[in-house]
């Protein structure tokens, strides 16, 4: 199979994943980005201001980790700096996801932390979800901010901002980030009606070998 072959078969998966996010809320008119590592300093991204709901595997974008346009029209996304920071830190992962998704910036802006073991199954999938400072987003700060949290953690949650979560692949990078904002709307609606229980120690400690590790 020819590299352009291979490409145009991942160029596909990401515009299957934007519509799978954009039809289930995850983002809006033309928020989000993903990005898959096709090779060394090689990737394939979403377009800037374009909804990644209807979004044609022409419109997407071969890039470097200068940002600089290879193939494809349009601009690569301010946040893609941000996927570059993950992909410098994880030499493991091959995609990038970043959304909007409502419950999990809700609870962000009212402090209240997925970090908290109250869920054994997000537990079980992503260990913690830590929420990172506040950033200007498509800033380099926002990329730099990242770095220490994305080392250890697949699921990160961008304060006031959004979710961004990576993996193996781009389908395990996705299932995070509807784990992360599914379980964020459990503990959103819980909080309503009053305070959530918390897992006791014994409780937790028994979910530990069955935690995944970020870098197995
Ligand atoms: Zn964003």
């Amino acid at each position: 199979m020819s590299k352009q072959n291979r490409y145009d078969k991942y160029k596909k998966i990401i515009c299957e994943i934007g519509k799978r996010m954009y039809q289930n809320g995850f983002i809006s008119s033309t928020d989000g980005n993903i990005s898959i590592r096709v090779d060394k300093n090689l990737f394939l991204c979403t377009p800037s201001n374009v909804s990644k709901g209807d979004l044609t595997p022409k419109q997407i974008i071969l890039t470097n980790n200068q940002c600089e346009v290879l193939e494809g029209k349009g601009s690569v996304s301010s946040e893609f700096y941000t996927h570059l920071s993950a992909y410098d830190e994880r030499k493991d992962i091959s995609a990038v996801v970043h959304a909007h998704p409502t419950y999990s910036i809700v609870l962000s802006l009212v402090d209240i932390s997925m970090c908290t073991p109250i869920l054994p199954e997000l537990i079980m999938t992503l260990g913690e979800v830590p929420t990172t400072e506040y950033a200007t987003p498509g800033s380099k700060e926002g990329a730099e901010i990242i770095k220490p949290w994305i080392r250890n953690h697949n699921a990160l949650i961008l304060k006031s901002h959004g979710v961004l979560t990576v993996g193996k692949d781009l389908s395990q990078a996705y299932s995070y980030l509807e784990r992360v904002e599914h379980s964020a709307k459990i503990l959103f609606l819980a909080h309503l009606i009053h305070k959530p229980d918390i897992l006791s120690e014994e409780q937790y400690l028994k979910l530990i070998p069955k935690l995944h590790s970020p870098n197995s």
